[in-house]
């Protein structure tokens, strides 16, 4: 494995003017933080990676402890609920978990509204979210929403709900995706979307807890 500094991925991320013509970069640009590595998170074995889906407009981020995160209070929650964290905090979370974005941009609807990002970005992006797991060597990647999932699956389209609580097969993942050598698991995205009950998502996250003890 060649051995990848943070801060040159860092770097790296910040310097892509990749989406710049799709409509994201010029937000990061603009707003600076937008990656788990501005807020120190520091890169090393994770048990599983979260994978959310790009960073939001506003300064709210998951690991902003200075905003109020839904994604963080729900997924948190959800966590303690299911007995992968005893508590709530994002400090015990770090300690083996590890959440990050498929895309690094944001993308804008209106002033406030985020925007799904477009495929293209997810291809643009993948490069880092590959080199993320890569390094941090998790037993599971967990893709929480459609979006996230998409980075992975070679089949375009697909419904969450015959993915969601499961094992993603490895004929349905991509090569560079397969060579990763961790087991993709799908769950719904933490925040109150699409009518999906929190108790589906608790289940979920317990279904995950099974996994990592095998
Ligand atoms: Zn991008």
């Amino acid at each position: 494995m060649i051995f990848m500094q943070e801060s040159q991925l860092i770097e790296e991320i910040h310097n892509c003017k990749r989406c710049e013509s799709i409509g994201g970069r010029k937000y990061v640009l603009l707003e600076g933080k937008k990656t788990p590595l501005d807020f120190g998170v520091s890169l090393k074995q994770f048990k599983i990676i979260f994978v959310v889906e790009s960073p939001p407009v506003s300064g709210v981020y998951f690991w902003n402890l200075e905003s109020k995160s839904r994604v963080r209070k729900r997924l948190l929650n959800q966590l303690v609920k299911a007995g992968l964290m005893k508590n709530q905090s994002l400090e015990e979370f770090k300690e083996e978990y590890y959440c990050t974005d498929a895309v690094k941009c944001p993308f804008q609807e209106n002033k406030n509204q985020n925007a799904n990002p477009p495929m293209k970005a997810l291809e643009n992006c993948r490069r880092f979210i590959l080199r993320e797991i890569q390094y941090c060597e998790p037993k599971i990647v967990c893709t929480l929403g459609k979006t996230p999932l998409k980075a992975f699956l070679k089949v375009k389209r697909f419904r969450l709900e015959d993915f969601a609580g499961k094992i993603v097969e490895e004929s349905y993942l991509r090569e560079d995706a397969k060579n990763l050598r961790c087991q993709f698991f799908s769950s719904w995205f933490p925040t109150p979307r699409a009518g999906i009950p929190e108790n589906d998502k608790v289940q979920n996250m317990k279904i995950l807890k099974d996994i990592l003890k095998k």
